[in-house]
């Protein structure tokens, strides 16, 4: 068959029902017109309406009014009238590649590719995975720089390091800038008194070493003290919120002086005790849709349930939820830099939905849609050094945007109402 012929058969096939969908053969221009929505850039500028987002090969051209915009000819166009656009969600700390029910999964190229997918569903287009990530997810980075992406973007830290003596932390940190990671992650932490904590001269040497090889530390932690004496080692970013006291002003300006941000993961603290009963969010559509149900099962077990509501640790970290709540709304207010996100991934923290439920926990804390978003996108990638490709939609970045359906600078939660999720200009399967 001619060319000629082979479209016209499809053009017949697709009135008559036969095919669903017609790829139109080679030559299509790349470029894309998205046209209509309101858009809110993830920059300081107020929402664009009517305005139109041209993309090429996966990256934006332009985005601006629609009487100011050049759509080149040839170019594909998408109506989103009516829609509100924003930047495509970035978690800076989550982990992928082993959700496989409650229990903890083998790390695999499917299992990983599985949770990109599942966070790309919920609009949450960027990952920052803070730890526990191996050789397949290290190679879904390297090829992720493509026009045909189609599910979220993943930066790695590889294995989190904890090590015995500072020697022994060097030669770890020069073992992970050989992998090629984005960023070391440590733990600095008891565990609620049950474990020990890494030892300051640990800990130095761990930052030192990052900054001899040009790598940033992200820390994990708890408690106020450890905030100060990892930022007074170079740490450069603080993983958790500081939840055992109020937060004070040495350690807002130590915050500050290096810009160093923090990443709340609210969601976190839910995760430990929200199964004592069932949460209302097992009944929501939105969270069932990409949930694996026999994990639904297994957290509605009421001995289950009994357990967790029988959990010192469970009950201190409801408390911690709150300390770190009002930290949040006290270190914004401050001026230090957010980067949302919420320690997704390991088993019962769903991806995706649970970043949803992190923006309105953010505003619940008193943060304001706008600040909340901010937080989710352009603070974000800024705080991870994502910000010349991500975070925002201007020209030359990637065209990694959320449709909703309402916008959500006047109500965080309609960010749950996704018409669609698109990443490097395509529209991912949800
Ligand atoms: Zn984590």
């Amino acid at each position: 068959m001619s060319l000629n012929r082979i479209a016209a058969f499809l053009i017949v096939a697709a009135a008559i029902g036969v095919v669903s969908t017609v790829t139109v053969p080679a030559q299509s221009s790349g470029i894309k017109a998205f046209t209509g929505a309101r858009v809110i850039d993830g920059t300081d500028r107020a929402p664009i309406d009517n305005a139109t987002i041209v993309v090429r090969e996966g990256r934006i051209v332009s985005v601006g009014p629609a009487g100011r915009a050049t759509v080149p000819a040839g170019a594909e166009r998408v109506s989103l009238t009516g829609k509100t656009v924003i930047p495509g969600l970035i978690n800076a700390h989550g982990h992928v590649g082993n959700t496989v029910g409650l229990q903890q999964g083998k790390y695999s190229r499917e299992n990983v590719l599985h949770d990109l997918k599942t966070y790309a569903a919920y609009g949450v287009t960027t990952v920052y995975s803070l730890g526990d990530d191996q050789e397949a997810g290290f190679k879904i980075r390297d090829a992720q720089n493509t026009p045909a992406l189609d599910h979220a973007r993943l930066y790695v830290a590889g294995p989190v390091l904890s090590p015995k003596s500072p020697e022994d932390a060097r030669r770890l940190v020069d073992e992970v800038a050989a992998m090629k990671a984005d960023i070391v992650k440590i733990r600095v932490d008891d565990n609620l008194g049950t474990s020990t904590k890494m030892p300051p001269d640990i800990y130095k040497a761990v930052i030192d070493e990052s900054h001899k090889k040009s790598m940033r530390t992200a820390v994990h932690l708890f408690y106020l003290e450890d905030a100060k004496g990892v930022l007074d080692a170079g740490a450069d970013f603080i993983a958790h919120s500081i939840r055992d006291k109020d937060v004070d002003e040495p350690v807002i300006a130590m915050l500050k002086r290096r810009d160093v941000c923090v990443c709340p993961t609210l969601m976190r603290e839910v995760s430990t005790f929200a199964y004592e009963t069932t949460p209302s969010w097992f009944s929501d559509p939105l969270f069932l849709k990409h949930v694996d149900p026999k994990t639904v099962e297994q957290l509605k077990e009421p001995a289950r349930q009994e357990q967790m509501k029988n959990s010192k640790s469970a009950q201190r970290y409801k408390v911690a939820l709150e300390q770190a709540s009002k930290n949040l709304k006290k270190l914004a207010d401050s001026g230090v830099k957010i980067a949302m996100g919420t320690d997704t991934g390991p088993p019962a923290r769903f991806q995706g939905y649970f970043e949803l439920m992190e923006l309105e926990l953010m505003a619940k804390a008193g943060l304001t849609p706008k600040q909340v978003l901010l937080s989710a996108t352009r603070d974000a990638a800024r705080c991870q050094k994502l910000d010349q490709n991500l975070g925002t939609l201007e020209a030359n970045k990637w065209a990694d945007f959320v449709v909703l359906d309402a916008d959500p600078l006047a109500n965080i939660s309609n960010t749950r109402k996704i018409a669609d999720v698109y990443v490097a200009g395509n529209r991912v399967a949800r």
